[in-house]
């Protein structure tokens, strides 16, 4: 190590101490530091609270001139910077609640040498004024925090991220270092490209979870329940949760566990919140101690103490599976991961990639199907709107397609700007008298007196309206006739059967608009982006089913699939329990004896 650097991190074990008060650094901070004092833009994964704030604060005052802190949380900047403060670290910040002549006064002083860091809010690198300021002050160190906000991979796409490249060029390609809990490998690759760091450092450290017991076991559907029953008897009266591939089957596992007088719940997204927000309360207030959910279930829940988290079918990624099996043991006490997978787990993950990776010609077809849609339909009065469910839409495709992939596939022509869709949906039905009331009234017969009746009323207010046609709400019809809304639909079946009214019922579907209207072959979409996505999603998908079959440590094949440097054999999942190895004569251990 040069001498000059060799000082400078003396300087920062000191000031480590000095402003801070810890003694030492935590796994991965010390390389990220290194990295940046050597002038080398580093990419830093750490998880929530892992301490990647000190990976560029400590430098910030090591460097001469200022670092730059680019952060998506305006509202935390004032407290950030007042703590600073507090420990001794000159800071300061600019964002959309400071005046433009406070913003000049502190970069004025940022200029002058009297700040080391100045955090920023990406908007800002929209201000051309802001920009040439900023280029006048020495940078550096440009540090970007929730990097993953870059990324349209990542779950939190923050536009004004992509300004961050060019703000970077234009102030001289200072020392870049991006920070992110995001363990996705694709999202970290976006970061990397997005901001141009070329050749970038990678700092991955601190995903692995000791406390967790992880285990796979292959079975067949109709074995999978007593696996659960055994893995629940090894830990009654604890908490957990057990996610399931589909609804159906959330139903169907819960009618199990009933059965075996186990206290469960059921969660989706099918369920009303009345009902969900219940089954959540009990839940977390540990009145319930098994959940039985679909991935709907989780995101936000803080419970510490969940004891295990069995997958009932097989995830579609190992994010995704390391996420919800992640929820368990928050309190840092001994947990298990048990995961049951059968051969067919994976053709309802091929299911579901279908369905969210609709093919190009479909997407085409599609937005043919819509532009050429025949008007003067009553549904749909404005030539640019088509009233239309998605299962029609699956219905005019030339190829079968599930609905799924029809659903996405409009998502995608909004997405490009070819069409737009409206929340609302028309509750309205469509009723018009195709013969005059005598032959109506007659067709019903005499002895339908009620049905002579309620058709009357209909007739006398509504007359005019019912000759041209018109749209109704049967719910504020019955209302305004006083009659029962069985009623009324019964008279309408029957007149429709008997070709007296025409009626169609109330549309339950999408009002899309045409935005853009063109021959399909000059539709323009990026389809080799789409393309890639597929076959990342196939590629996930064998990772995660390697997972199943694979004979090493479980928690090992997880972290080295994020890369998290660290990574060494846990000693306790069923795979390291039993050798590390075995092959069919040497049966892997049942969930008893290693839970
Ligand atoms: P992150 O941004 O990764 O979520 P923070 O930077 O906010 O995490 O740090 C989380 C907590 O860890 C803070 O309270 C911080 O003071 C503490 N911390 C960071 N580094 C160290 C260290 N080397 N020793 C002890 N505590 C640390
Ligand atoms: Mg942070």
């Amino acid at each position: 190590m040069p001498e000059n650097l060799k000082n400078k991190k003396q300087q920062a074990l000191e000031l480590l101490k000095i402003h801070y008060g810890f003694s030492s650094f935590r796994p991965g901070q010390e390389r990220a530091i290194d990295n940046v004092l050597n002038g080398k833009s580093t990419v830093v994964v750490m998880p929530t609270g892992g301490g990647k704030s000190l990976c560029y604060q400590l430098p910030a005052l090591v460097l001469d001139g200022v670092t730059v802190v680019v952060s998506p949380l305006i509202a935390l900047m004032k407290d950030q910077v007042d703590s600073l403060e507090q420990a001794g670290i000159p800071a300061t910040f600019v964002n959309s609640s400071i005046t433009p002549a406070e913003t000049n006064d502190r970069l004025e002083k940022v200029k002058n040498g009297f700040f080391k860091l100045l955090y920023i809010a990406p908007e800002r690198f929209y201000n051309r004024e802001f920009m040439e300021a900023l280029a006048r002050v020495k940078v550096s160190l440009f540090a970007v925090d929730e990097a993953h906000c870059i990324s349209a991979w990542g779950h939190d796409f923050r536009p004004s991220y992509l300004k961050l490249r060019d703000a970077i060029k234009y102030l001289g390609n200072p020392t870049t270092l991006a920070l992110t809990a995001t363990a996705t490998p694709e999202v970290r690759d976006d970061i990397v490209k997005q901001l141009n760091l070329k050749d970038p450092k990678m700092v991955v450290t601190g995903f692995s979870r000791p406390n967790l017991q992880f285990g796979a076991i292959r079975a067949t559907d109709a074995r999978k329940p007593q696996f659960v029953l055994d893995a629940i008897s090894a830990v009654p009266d604890e908490a957990g949760v057990i996610y399931v591939g589909t609804r159906t089957r959330v139903d169907e596992l819960l009618r199990i566990l009933l059965e075996n007088d186990i206290e469960a719940v059921s969660y989706h997204a099918g369920m009303d919140s009345a009902d969900r927000k219940w089954v959540q309360d009990n839940f977390m207030s540990g009145k319930a101690k098994v959940i039985v959910a679909t991935n709907a279930f989780g995101l936000g829940i803080d419970k510490q103490d969940i004891r295990f988290v069995i997958h009932y079918d097989m995830p579609g990624t190992i994010e995704a599976y390391y996420q919800e099996a992640g929820r368990a043991g928050r309190d840092g006490k001994p947990s298990f991961c048990l995961l049951l997978s059968s051969p067919r787990d994976r053709y309802l993950r091929e299911f579901f990639i279908k369905g969210d990776n609709p093919p190009p010609d479909m997407v085409l077809e599609i937005y043919e199907i819509l532009a050429n849609y025949h008007f003067g339909d009553a549904r749909g009065k404005d030539p640019d709107t088509v009233l239309i469910t998605y299962s029609e839409l699956k219905g005019m495709l030339s190829e079968d397609a599930p609905e799924m992939a029809v659903g996405t596939a409009v998502k995608i022509l909004e997405r490009e700007g070819y069409i737009a869709r409206s929340r609302e949906k028309n509750g309205n039905a469509y009723l018009k008298l195709a013969s005059d009331f005598e032959t109506a009234v007659n067709s019903l017969g005499r002895r339908a007196k009620t049905q002579r009746e309620v058709l009357a009323k209909l007739y006398d207010r509504f007359k005019d309206d019912l000759a041209d046609g018109r749209d109704v709400n049967i719910e504020e019809v019955s209302g305004i006739l006083d009659v029962k809304k069985e009623s009324l639909m019964r008279l309408i079946r029957k007149l429709s059967d008997s070709g007296h009214v025409e009626y169609r019922p109330p549309f339950k579907g999408t009002e899309i608009k045409i935005l853009k209207r063109m021959e399909k072959r000059k539709v323009s979409i990026d389809f080799s982006a789409m393309r890639e996505k597929l076959k990342r999603a196939y590629d996930k998908l064998d990772m995660m089913e390697n997972y199943v079959y694979h004979l090493g440590c479980r928690q090992k094949y997880i972290l080295d699939y994020f890369k998290d440097s660290e990574a060494k054999p846990c000693g306790k999942c069923d795979n390291c329990l039993a050798g590390g190895g075995y092959n069919k004569k040497t049966p892997r251990p049942a969930p008893k004896e290693y839970l």
